[in-house]
Parts: C-alpha cells; sequence; structure tokens
C-alpha cells in the first residue's frame, strides 16, 4: 500500500499501551466513495485505530495518508479542517445545552477559518445538521431527553456539521432496535449518496453485511480479513474468530 491507493490509507500501524499490543501492524486502504465496514469483537482495536487516525493518540508505529499526505499524528482539528471527521462510541454531550446548541459546539474555529463561508452562520447550520439527522423536532430539547438512538443522531449531527469528505462512525448500532438500524443505514446510505466516505464500525457483522461495499475484520488487532460482504460472510478465519469469541 502507497499514499495514493485510497482516500485514506493506513500502514502497517502499531499501537501499544504498555504490554498491551491495541493494534498490530494493520494496513488497510479507505476507497473514496465507498462504505467500508470495520468489524471486529469488543476489545479487538477498532476504537484504537480511529483514536489512531483521527489524532487522539500517536500511533507507536505505523503511518496513515489521507489524500496522499502523510498525517501521522497531525492534530485532530486539523485533520477536520481537512475533512475527516468521526464520532465517539461514548460521546458525552454538555447537559445544559439544547440539541441544536451541542451540535454548534462542533463547529469549531479551525473548520470555520477554512469553510469561510460559514462564518457567522453557524446557526443555521446546525439547525440543518439536526434536520439532516432527523432531530429537527427535538433540537431545542437538552440531550438527556434524547432516547438512546437520538443520542447517536446528535453525534452524527455533530461530526456532519464539519463538512466532512471522509467519516468515520464508530458503533453506530450498539444498542439499536432493528427498525432504527434500517433507518440509520438509509441515513448512511444517503450520505454516501452525497459524496461522503464512509467508515462503519461494529462488533457484530451480521447489521452491516447489507450496507456496506467492502469489510476490514480485525482481531486482537490484527486484519483476519477484507472483502465483500460475502467474501467476509463465508470466511473461514471470520467464522472461526466469531464463534470462539
Ligand atoms: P474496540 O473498539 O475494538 O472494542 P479498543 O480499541 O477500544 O477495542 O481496545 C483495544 C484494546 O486496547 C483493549 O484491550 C482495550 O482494553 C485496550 N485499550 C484501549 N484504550 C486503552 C488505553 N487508553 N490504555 C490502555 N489500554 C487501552
Ligand atoms: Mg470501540
Amino acid at each position: 500500500l502507497g499514499p495514493d491507493d485510497g482516500l485514506l490509507v493506513i500502514e502497517n500501524l502499531t499501537k501499544r499501551f504498555g504490554g498491551l499490543t491495541a493494534v498490530d501492524d494493520l494496513s488497510f486502504a479507505v476507497e473514496e466513495g465507498e462504505i467500508l465496514g470495520f468489524i471486529g469483537p469488543n476489545g479487538a482495536g477498532k476504537s484504537t485505530t480511529f483514536d489512531c487516525v483521527t489524532g487522539t493518540y500517536r500511533p507507536t508505529s505505523g503511518t496513515v495518508w489521507y489524500r496522499g499526505e502523510d498525517v501521522t499524528g497531525v492534530a485532530t482539528h486539523q485533520l477536520v479542517g481537512r475533512g475527516l471527521a468521526r464520532t465517539f462510541q461514548s460521546f458525552r454531550p454538555l447537559r445544559d445545552r439544547s440539541v441544536v446548541d451541542n451540535v454548534r459546539l462542533a463547529l469549531t474555529p479551525d473548520r470555520l477559518f477554512s469553510l469561510s463561508g460559514l462564518r457567522g452562520t453557524t446557526r443555521q447550520r446546525a439547525v440543518e445538521m439536526c434536520e439532516r439527522v432527523g432531530l429537527g423536532d427535538r433540537m431545542h430539547q437538552t440531550p438527556s431527553e434524547l432516547p438512546h438512538a437520538g443520542m447517536l443522531r446528535l453525534e452524527l449531527a455533530r461530526a456532519l456539521a464539519t463538512d466532512p469528505d471522509l467519516l468515520l462512525v464508530d458503533e453506530p448500532f450498539a444498542g439499536l432496535a432493528g427498525s432504527e438500524v434500517a433507518e440509520l443505514s438509509d441515513l448512511f446510505e444517503s450520505l454516501r449518496a452525497e459524496g461522503i466516505t464512509l467508515v462503519v464500525v461494529d462488533h457484530n457483522m451480521r447489521g452491516l453485511l447489507s450496507l456496506i461495499d467492502r469489510a476490514v475484520v480485525i482481531q486482537f488487532g490484527a486484519k483476519i480479513a477484507e472483502g465483500t460482504p460475502e467474501e467476509i460472510r463465508d470466511d473461514p478465519t471470520v467464522q472461526e474468530a466469531y464463534l470462539g469469541g
């Protein structure tokens, strides 16, 4: 893999916490315009991989390329300014602010600088993002009034407010009912149709296979399979990992 092999290219990424190797020599590319599933059991290293890509952690070794540029260790706000956004698995909103204010606060000065047309219109954009994720009728409530699915939508609206080209979504389906999974999948499809490339994490591949174009499956921080949903489903190593887990 090289810098130009995808919109995002991760090469030989390793992250150690003391003696624990959370991400182990992981390499894969994200192609522009796709929805990539990033699948693995709990503790496999999915969130840590996102943390290394988006500037929360500096990787122990390895390289991250975005749009052909080495962005290893680049600060989160700079990556957001370049159109690389993520959601967090356990996102904590500001409890005493409204839903729409929580979205507005995601529009950092750095991002506004690179999107100068947005300056002064952040509230309007935040309102639009609330509507985009289906929270239009709840945007004046506080986050604690939202159901679980609403919290996930709020976190998505915060990421979308920064106008990403590539959006890394961490476990959006956790704890959702089937109908909510289907609704959220439709939303991801429409975001992709608008030109946003998506990486969607899940610890269980079942709900994800109908949504994604390709998947990368990891276990103990290392890649065990990569391919189309059919290839993943039929892969003996994947089946073993999930039966064993
Ligand atoms: P996943 O998102 O796939 O469930 P994580 O990336 O959260 O997995 O965690 C991978 C491994 O790294 C786990 O064993 C976890 O306990 C460990 N880990 C994650 N973050 C830290 C940290 N900050 N310090 C020490 N260990 C961590
Ligand atoms: Mg995780």
